[in-house]
């Protein structure tokens, strides 16, 4: 690997999107012209492969797209009148005053922080503790509550630990069935593609369950198409089926596992017939997907968003686990359940105390152990740390309410674009005293801020993500940052300054991951033994990772599971309906929508949709119908629909598909504006996860001729 950045030497890095996190690398352009994104075939993950994004990731870091100098806005009262160019003491100190305003005027937990899964382990880190200890506010959340939560809620639940993928990605290649819930691949990690590839030439067989037969769905060897938010009956439905078929794995059941009986008779109590009625999926296509996991000697489970961005997502993803462990795919070499996490640090992200619930390591707030040890890392007193807040929408949901957050700062997420009802949440965001935004580029988010924190990005800096199999890399700066920007880091450092808490913020990347190690030390994700140094030679380690000579932990619970006793447990869950479903033929809300994404745009877009390459591939939001619903609508491909929830509208162009259901509408969830998709969008929130309801809603679809 490089080292120069003005030499025009390539350096080894990262993708700065999703999960999978290739690797790639960055050779900066001479003089004005922009840096270029080369191969890396020699990282493990990827092996050499990107998507389109990866590959045109460079143009992001170009003056003319991202922000420069710090924004404020021109009349502190007035949130309508324009930004203005500001210098970086006026801005910080506009922050900082405004947080101490709110929190002399309505107390500590008047303020509050809001933080993202792509931010790296060290600003995840940092920003916990600059809400804990420099501002003292319970209230800090992130958007990967809007993510994958609920997977990690039922991870423990399961194994008493979470980490997203219990073993490498490779391994894939390697099973013999894969069932794969919710996740699309092909549009959100291609390179991933190729270990379902290998399973199939090895033999292997792909079983696709979405709603959709996306392009992932097309290579299966079998594509179960439920309802929008009948996941849950479904893998009860296919428990039922192997218990009945005899093919429950009895030996490791009773070996390694607890809580089977009560799981089966939830299970028993979903007929084949009645699941079939639920889901919309026929008996004999529940019977084969049955009959072919089961019949595998080695299997694998992997969610997505489909069934975990569900108001019983915890309880979906737990139905699916259940059915992986009376199969007794578990905690053995080649099966497993895993979550494919989408955002680029979302596994890293919910590790480091940016959660409302958590401290670094994964610990819970509410544990006395965990708080004492956080505090001892931190030079703080026990008592003087928080407890829990408000999970990601409850906050956004309270903001510039009486008891709720009145001042917030918020870095790297894009909520007024990717919250679910979404328009709800922009007047929320609007009616703060203060909103500070630290980004890259000017989201919709940053236009209604206050003040505007122009940052670093992935490959101006350094630090650490970790990736969605828990593999801790290191994005190496590659090239360097224009004048005027600086880094989230450096940010918190001069805000925590001001706000009287000169210590404990350093800027240094590095600093952070060994203050960090120690933080993590003994919990869960634990990186004690893991430095820049050994990343760099090893070109990533798994956590967790307890001591320098330690190997790292590429493959979880191959002896035991991480509870206390050291079995998995079965949760007993059984069907209910989403929040909201269609009110018949005749209702109001008719139909079913589900969003997702495409391959040419990233989350909210606020990056992407700055790529003049990614923007022809993927132009702008539009409405899948299916070509009897497009009949009955009188609406020909190309032509505006307007899609109307209880919540809001959006319009955008109908898109006719017979790959979608007929009762059941799709759009991507990139854009802003008109075409808005969590305008519509249900914030019933998951009981356990608090995890909003994005997957499933009602809504009507109408032409929009004229608009
Ligand atoms: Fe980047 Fe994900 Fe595409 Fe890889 S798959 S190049 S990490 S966006």
């Amino acid at each position: 690997s490089g080292s120069g950045t003005a030499t025009g030497t390539a350096t080894d890095t990262h993708c700065p999107y999703c999960a999978l996190q290739c690797g790639m690398r960055l050779r900066p352009g001479a003089g004005a012209e922009p840096a270029e994104v080369l191969e890396r075939p020699d990282f493990p993950v990827n092996r050499g492969a990107l998507c389109g994004k990866g590959r045109t990731a460079a143009a992001v870091l170009r003056p003319g797209v991202r922000l420069t100098e710090p924004l404020v806005r021109e009349d502190r009262g007035d949130r309508d009148s324009p930004l203005r160019p500001a210098s970086w003491d006026e801005a910080l100190d506009r922050v900082a005053a405004g947080l101490t305003r709110a929190r002399r005027r309505h107390g500590d937990d008047a303020v509050g922080v809001f933080g993202g899964g792509g931010l790296t382990n060290e600003k995840a880190y940092l920003l916990g503790k600059f809400a804990r200890v420099a501002l003292r506010t319970p209230h800090i959340d992130y958007n990967g509550r809007f993510c994958m939560s609920s997977a990690a809620a039922a991870h423990r639940r399961a194994f008493g630990i979470d980490r997203g993928l219990p073993f490498p990605l490779a391994d894939i290649a390697g099973t013999d069935c894969v069932i794969l819930v919710g996740a699309n691949p092909a549009e959100t990690m291609p390179p991933a593609l190729r270990y379902f590839r290998e399973l199939r030439e090895n033999g292997g067989r792909l079983i696709v369950v979405d709603p959709r037969r996306t392009r992932t769905a097309e290579q299966a060897d079998l594509h179960l198409q439920p309802l929008p938010g009948s996941d849950l009956a479904l893998a009860l439905g296919l428990l039922h089926l192997l218990i009945a078929d005899g093919r429950a794995d009895k030996d490791f059941i009773a070996r390694r596992t607890t809580g089977f009986a009560q799981a089966r008779a939830a299970a028993m109590a979903h007929w084949p017939q009645r699941v079939e009625r639920l889901t919309g999926v026929p008996m004999p296509q529940l019977a084969a997907a049955a009959a072919m996991f089961g019949e595998a000697p080695r299997g694998m489970v992997l969610t997505a968003r489909g069934p975990e961005q569900q108001s019983k997502g915890t309880d979906t993803v737990s139905a699916w686990i259940n059915l992986c462990l009376a199969a007794g795919k578990a905690g053995r070499p080649g099966s497993g359940y895993g979550c494919l996490t989408g955002q680029g640090n979302g596994q890293g992200g919910r590790e480091h105390g940016q959660k409302a619930d958590q401290l670094p390591g994964y610990r819970s707030i509410t544990d006395p152990a965990a708080r004492r040890h956080v505090a001892s890392v931190w030079g703080v007193d026990p008592g003087a740390l928080p407890g829990p807040g408000r999970s990601a929408y409850e906050l956004l949901d309270s903001l510039g309410t009486d008891g709720g957050v009145r001042a917030l700062l918020l870095m790297g997420s894009n909520p007024a674009v990717s919250a679910p009802r979404a328009a709800h949440v922009s007047e929320r965001l609007r009616a703060l005293d203060l909103l500070a935004v630290g980004d890259v580029v000017l989201s919709e988010t940053a236009r209604l801020a206050d003040v505007v924190l122009p940052v670093t990005q992935w490959a101006e800096e350094t630090g650490t993500t970790t990736n969605l199999e828990g593999r801790v890399i290191l994005r190496r700066k590659a090239v360097d940052a224009p004048p005027g920007v600086r880094s989230d880091l450096a940010v918190l450092h001069g805000l925590a300054a001001r706000l009287g808490v000169p210590e404990g913020f350093p800027e240094d990347p590095e600093e952070v991951f060994e203050e960090l190690r120690r933080a993590s030390a003994g919990g869960q994700a634990d990186y004690a033994g893991i430095s820049y140094g050994r990343i760099r030679a090893e070109d990533g380690v798994f956590w967790p990772c307890p001591a320098p000579d330690h190997p790292g932990t590429p493959r979880l619970f191959l002896d035991r599971f991480a509870t206390p006793d050291g079995r998995a447990r079965f949760a007993a869950v059984t069907h209910r309906p989403a929040a909201e479903e269609p009110d018949g033929p005749d209702g109001a809300y008719p139909l079913y929508l589900t969003t997702g994404r495409v391959v040419g745009q990233y989350q909210s877009g606020a990056q992407t949709r700055r790529v003049d390459e990614l923007n022809r591939s993927a132009p702008g939001p539009f409405v899948e119908v299916h070509p009897v619903l497009a009949r009955r609508l009188g609406v020909a491909d190309g032509e505006p629909l307007a899609v109307t929830s209880r919540r809001g509208r959006a319009v955008a162009p109908a898109r006719v598909t017979d790959t979608i259901r007929p009762d059941t509408v799709f759009m991507p969830f990139h854009w802003g504006g008109d075409g808005r998709a969590n305008s519509l969008t249900n914030p019933a929130l998951d009981p356990v996860s608090r995890m909003p309801e994005f997957k499933v809603c009602a809504v009507r679809v109408e032409p929009a001729a004229g608009e």
